[in-house]
Protein backbone atom coordinates (compact mmCIF):
# COMPACT_ATOMS: atom_id res chain seq x y z
CA UNK A 1 0.00 0.00 0.00
CA UNK A 2 1.19 3.58 -0.82
CA UNK A 3 0.18 6.43 0.83
CA UNK A 4 0.83 10.14 -0.81
CA UNK A 5 -0.20 13.44 0.27
CA UNK A 6 -1.52 15.38 -3.15
CA UNK A 7 -2.70 18.51 -1.54
CA UNK A 8 -3.16 19.99 1.81
CA UNK A 9 -4.24 23.42 2.89
CA UNK A 10 -1.21 25.91 2.75
CA UNK A 11 0.01 27.49 6.23
CA UNK A 12 -2.55 24.93 7.97
CA UNK A 13 -1.50 25.55 11.32
CA UNK A 14 -1.77 29.68 11.18
CA UNK A 15 -5.25 29.41 9.44
CA UNK A 16 -6.83 27.50 12.18
CA UNK A 17 -5.15 29.52 15.02
CA UNK A 18 -6.58 32.77 13.09
CA UNK A 19 -10.04 31.36 13.23
CA UNK A 20 -9.90 30.19 16.83
CA UNK A 21 -7.82 33.96 17.67
CA UNK A 22 -10.71 35.30 15.66
CA UNK A 23 -13.72 33.83 18.17
CA UNK A 24 -12.45 35.62 20.79
CA UNK A 25 -10.48 39.30 19.21
CA UNK A 26 -11.94 42.47 18.10
CA UNK A 27 -10.14 42.39 15.03
CA UNK A 28 -11.21 40.16 12.03
CA UNK A 29 -8.61 36.96 11.50
CA UNK A 30 -7.73 38.53 7.69
CA UNK A 31 -6.04 41.28 10.51
CA UNK A 32 -4.61 39.17 13.32
CA UNK A 33 -0.47 39.02 13.57
CA UNK A 34 0.36 35.71 15.72
CA UNK A 35 3.65 33.93 16.68
CA UNK A 36 4.28 30.49 16.42
CA UNK A 37 4.11 29.83 19.79
CA UNK A 38 0.78 31.60 19.95
CA UNK A 39 -0.17 29.40 16.94
CA UNK A 40 0.83 25.97 18.92
CA UNK A 41 -0.98 27.40 21.97
CA UNK A 42 -4.14 28.32 20.22
CA UNK A 43 -4.78 24.70 18.44
CA UNK A 44 -3.42 23.03 22.35
CA UNK A 45 -6.58 25.04 23.44
CA UNK A 46 -9.18 24.48 20.71
CA UNK A 47 -8.40 20.95 20.96
CA UNK A 48 -8.75 20.92 24.96
CA UNK A 49 -11.92 22.55 24.99
CA UNK A 50 -13.49 20.40 22.34
CA UNK A 51 -13.81 23.92 20.24
CA UNK A 52 -13.20 21.59 17.36
CA UNK A 53 -14.76 23.50 14.01
CA UNK A 54 -11.81 25.49 13.61
CA UNK A 55 -9.82 22.49 12.40
CA UNK A 56 -12.61 22.66 9.87
CA UNK A 57 -10.83 24.89 8.05
CA UNK A 58 -7.39 22.91 6.72
CA UNK A 59 -7.62 19.71 4.84
CA UNK A 60 -5.43 16.92 3.15
CA UNK A 61 -5.73 15.19 -0.03
CA UNK A 62 -4.21 11.26 0.02
CA UNK A 63 -3.55 9.34 -3.04
CA UNK A 64 -4.06 5.71 -1.85
CA UNK A 65 -2.95 3.34 -3.97
CA UNK A 66 -2.85 -0.52 -3.56
CA UNK A 67 -5.62 -1.14 -1.02
CA UNK A 68 -8.59 -3.88 -0.93
CA UNK A 69 -12.04 -3.24 -1.42
CA UNK A 70 -12.65 -4.59 2.12
CA UNK A 71 -10.50 -1.38 3.24
CA UNK A 72 -12.12 1.23 0.79
CA UNK A 73 -15.45 -0.48 1.73
CA UNK A 74 -14.80 0.27 5.42
CA UNK A 75 -13.00 3.91 4.80
CA UNK A 76 -16.38 5.64 3.41
CA UNK A 77 -17.99 4.95 6.09
CA UNK A 78 -16.55 8.04 7.27
CA UNK A 79 -19.31 10.23 5.78
CA UNK A 80 -17.57 13.80 6.06
CA UNK A 81 -14.70 13.02 3.92
CA UNK A 82 -14.83 13.21 0.49
CA UNK A 83 -13.45 10.17 -2.02
CA UNK A 84 -12.82 9.07 -5.91
CA UNK A 85 -12.32 5.64 -6.36
CA UNK A 86 -10.92 3.85 -9.52
CA UNK A 87 -14.04 2.17 -11.16
CA UNK A 88 -14.43 -1.39 -11.80
CA UNK A 89 -16.93 -0.61 -14.38
CA UNK A 90 -14.48 1.27 -16.48
CA UNK A 91 -11.28 -0.19 -15.85
CA UNK A 92 -10.31 -3.53 -16.41
CA UNK A 93 -8.33 -5.19 -13.49
CA UNK A 94 -4.69 -6.77 -14.86
CA UNK A 95 -4.61 -9.82 -13.38
CA UNK A 96 -1.20 -10.97 -14.97
CA UNK A 97 0.13 -8.18 -12.12
CA UNK A 98 -0.03 -7.97 -8.28
CA UNK A 99 -3.94 -7.30 -8.07
CA UNK A 100 -5.01 -8.69 -4.69
CA UNK A 101 -4.25 -7.97 -1.10
CA UNK A 102 -3.21 -11.02 0.71
CA UNK A 103 -4.25 -10.42 4.28
CA UNK A 104 -1.56 -10.55 6.73
CA UNK A 105 -3.28 -12.94 8.90
CA UNK A 106 -3.89 -15.70 6.10
CA UNK A 107 -0.24 -15.96 5.44
CA UNK A 108 -0.55 -19.59 6.53
CA UNK A 109 -3.45 -20.17 3.73
CA UNK A 110 -1.25 -18.34 0.78
CA UNK A 111 -1.64 -21.05 -1.39
CA UNK A 112 -4.80 -21.71 -1.04
CA UNK A 113 -6.09 -18.33 -1.19
CA UNK A 114 -3.29 -17.80 -4.06
CA UNK A 115 -4.92 -20.94 -6.30
CA UNK A 116 -8.41 -19.88 -5.70
CA UNK A 117 -7.64 -15.98 -7.05
CA UNK A 118 -6.01 -17.50 -10.19
CA UNK A 119 -8.83 -19.35 -10.87
CA UNK A 120 -10.86 -16.08 -10.50
CA UNK A 121 -8.65 -14.19 -12.00
CA UNK A 122 -9.01 -16.96 -14.95
CA UNK A 123 -12.70 -16.98 -15.33
CA UNK A 124 -12.89 -12.93 -15.20
CA UNK A 125 -10.75 -12.67 -17.97
CA UNK A 126 -12.62 -15.85 -19.61
CA UNK A 127 -15.94 -13.64 -19.47
CA UNK A 128 -14.44 -10.87 -21.07
CA UNK A 129 -13.07 -12.76 -24.08
CA UNK A 130 -16.60 -13.81 -24.36
CA UNK A 131 -17.85 -10.49 -24.40
CA UNK A 132 -19.10 -10.14 -21.10
CA UNK A 133 -18.60 -6.26 -20.41
CA UNK A 134 -16.00 -5.13 -17.44
CA UNK A 135 -18.82 -3.87 -15.29
CA UNK A 136 -20.49 -7.30 -15.51
CA UNK A 137 -17.61 -9.25 -15.14
CA UNK A 138 -16.41 -7.89 -11.77
CA UNK A 139 -18.98 -9.18 -10.49
CA UNK A 140 -16.94 -12.55 -9.82
CA UNK A 141 -14.03 -10.42 -8.18
CA UNK A 142 -12.95 -10.84 -4.27
CA UNK A 143 -13.02 -8.04 -1.62
CA UNK A 144 -9.32 -8.35 -2.04
CA UNK A 145 -8.85 -7.12 -5.16
CA UNK A 146 -6.45 -3.91 -5.36
CA UNK A 147 -7.66 -0.36 -5.52
CA UNK A 148 -6.87 3.13 -5.53
CA UNK A 149 -8.95 5.79 -4.33
CA UNK A 150 -8.25 9.63 -3.14
CA UNK A 151 -9.26 11.17 -0.22
CA UNK A 152 -9.90 14.30 1.16
CA UNK A 153 -10.49 14.84 5.01
CA UNK A 154 -10.11 18.33 6.60
CA UNK A 155 -8.44 18.00 10.21
CA UNK A 156 -11.42 17.20 12.10
CA UNK A 157 -12.88 14.72 10.30
CA UNK A 158 -9.14 13.11 10.06
CA UNK A 159 -8.58 13.22 14.03
CA UNK A 160 -11.92 11.39 14.19
CA UNK A 161 -10.97 8.82 11.28
CA UNK A 162 -7.54 7.84 12.54
CA UNK A 163 -8.70 7.72 16.59
CA UNK A 164 -11.38 5.10 15.20
CA UNK A 165 -8.89 3.13 13.28
CA UNK A 166 -5.72 3.46 14.69
CA UNK A 167 -7.47 1.08 17.63
CA UNK A 168 -6.59 -2.67 17.71
CA UNK A 169 -10.31 -2.69 17.37
CA UNK A 170 -9.70 -1.79 13.48
CA UNK A 171 -8.49 -4.28 10.85
CA UNK A 172 -4.99 -4.74 10.00
CA UNK A 173 -5.14 -3.52 6.83
CA UNK A 174 -7.26 0.41 7.61
CA UNK A 175 -5.05 0.48 10.71
CA UNK A 176 -1.53 0.58 8.40
CA UNK A 177 -3.35 2.69 6.39
CA UNK A 178 -4.03 5.18 9.17
CA UNK A 179 -0.45 5.18 10.57
CA UNK A 180 0.78 6.18 7.18
CA UNK A 181 -1.81 9.13 7.13
CA UNK A 182 -0.82 10.07 10.64
CA UNK A 183 2.89 10.40 9.95
CA UNK A 184 2.04 12.38 6.85
CA UNK A 185 -0.03 14.55 8.90
CA UNK A 186 2.07 15.22 11.67
CA UNK A 187 4.57 16.29 9.14
CA UNK A 188 1.95 19.20 7.44
CA UNK A 189 0.18 20.36 11.17
CA UNK A 190 2.26 18.82 13.64
CA UNK A 191 0.67 20.82 16.49
CA UNK A 192 -2.45 19.47 15.67
CA UNK A 193 -1.91 15.98 15.22
CA UNK A 194 0.93 15.57 18.40
CA UNK A 195 -1.66 14.11 20.61
CA UNK A 196 -2.62 10.81 18.06
CA UNK A 197 -0.37 7.90 17.82
CA UNK A 198 -0.87 4.66 19.81
CA UNK A 199 -1.76 5.61 23.01
CA UNK A 200 -4.52 8.20 22.11
CA UNK A 201 -6.94 5.53 19.98
CA UNK A 202 -10.91 5.18 20.40
CA UNK A 203 -12.14 2.20 21.13
CA UNK A 204 -15.57 1.35 20.29
C1 LIG B 1 -13.54 -1.18 14.86
C2 LIG B 1 -14.74 -0.85 14.06
C3 LIG B 1 -15.70 -1.81 13.83
C4 LIG B 1 -16.85 -1.50 13.10
N1 LIG B 1 -17.77 -2.46 12.83
C5 LIG B 1 -18.89 -2.17 12.12
C6 LIG B 1 -19.89 -3.16 11.84
O1 LIG B 1 -19.77 -4.30 12.25
N2 LIG B 1 -20.97 -2.82 11.11
C7 LIG B 1 -21.16 -1.54 10.64
O2 LIG B 1 -22.17 -1.27 9.99
N3 LIG B 1 -20.23 -0.57 10.88
C8 LIG B 1 -19.10 -0.86 11.61
N4 LIG B 1 -18.18 0.11 11.83
C9 LIG B 1 -18.38 1.44 11.23
C10 LIG B 1 -18.87 2.45 12.25
O3 LIG B 1 -20.13 2.10 12.78
C11 LIG B 1 -18.95 3.84 11.61
O4 LIG B 1 -19.91 3.80 10.57
C12 LIG B 1 -17.64 4.29 11.02
O5 LIG B 1 -16.57 4.07 11.90
C13 LIG B 1 -17.73 5.79 10.70
O6 LIG B 1 -17.72 6.48 11.91
P1 LIG B 1 -18.51 7.83 12.14
O7 LIG B 1 -19.94 7.66 11.84
O8 LIG B 1 -18.15 8.31 13.53
O9 LIG B 1 -17.75 8.77 11.08
P2 LIG B 1 -18.29 9.90 10.08
O10 LIG B 1 -19.33 9.35 9.18
O11 LIG B 1 -17.11 10.47 9.43
O12 LIG B 1 -18.95 10.95 11.02
C14 LIG B 1 -18.15 11.76 11.88
C15 LIG B 1 -19.02 12.19 13.03
O13 LIG B 1 -20.04 13.06 12.51
C16 LIG B 1 -21.24 12.82 13.22
N5 LIG B 1 -22.25 12.34 12.26
C17 LIG B 1 -22.05 12.02 10.96
N6 LIG B 1 -23.19 11.68 10.38
C18 LIG B 1 -24.15 11.75 11.34
C19 LIG B 1 -25.54 11.47 11.35
N7 LIG B 1 -26.20 11.06 10.28
N8 LIG B 1 -26.20 11.67 12.50
C20 LIG B 1 -25.57 12.10 13.61
N9 LIG B 1 -24.24 12.35 13.68
C21 LIG B 1 -23.54 12.18 12.54
C22 LIG B 1 -20.96 11.79 14.30
O14 LIG B 1 -20.59 12.46 15.47
C23 LIG B 1 -19.77 11.07 13.74
O15 LIG B 1 -18.96 10.44 14.74
C24 LIG B 1 -17.03 -0.18 12.58
C25 LIG B 1 -16.06 0.79 12.83
C26 LIG B 1 -14.92 0.48 13.56
C27 LIG B 1 -13.89 1.55 13.81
Amino acid sequence: MEVKVLRSTPFPEELIAKAMRGCRSIKSAYNLVLTQDDIQRLIRVAIKMGHESVLEHASITFGVEGVSRVLTHQLVRHRLASYSQQSLRRVKVDNSTDWYVLPKTLESHKRDFSNLLYLIGQAYNGLIKKGVSVESARYILPMAVKSNIVITMNFRELRHFLKLRLSPDAEWEIREMAQLMLSEAKKIAPTVFEDLGDKNVQSI
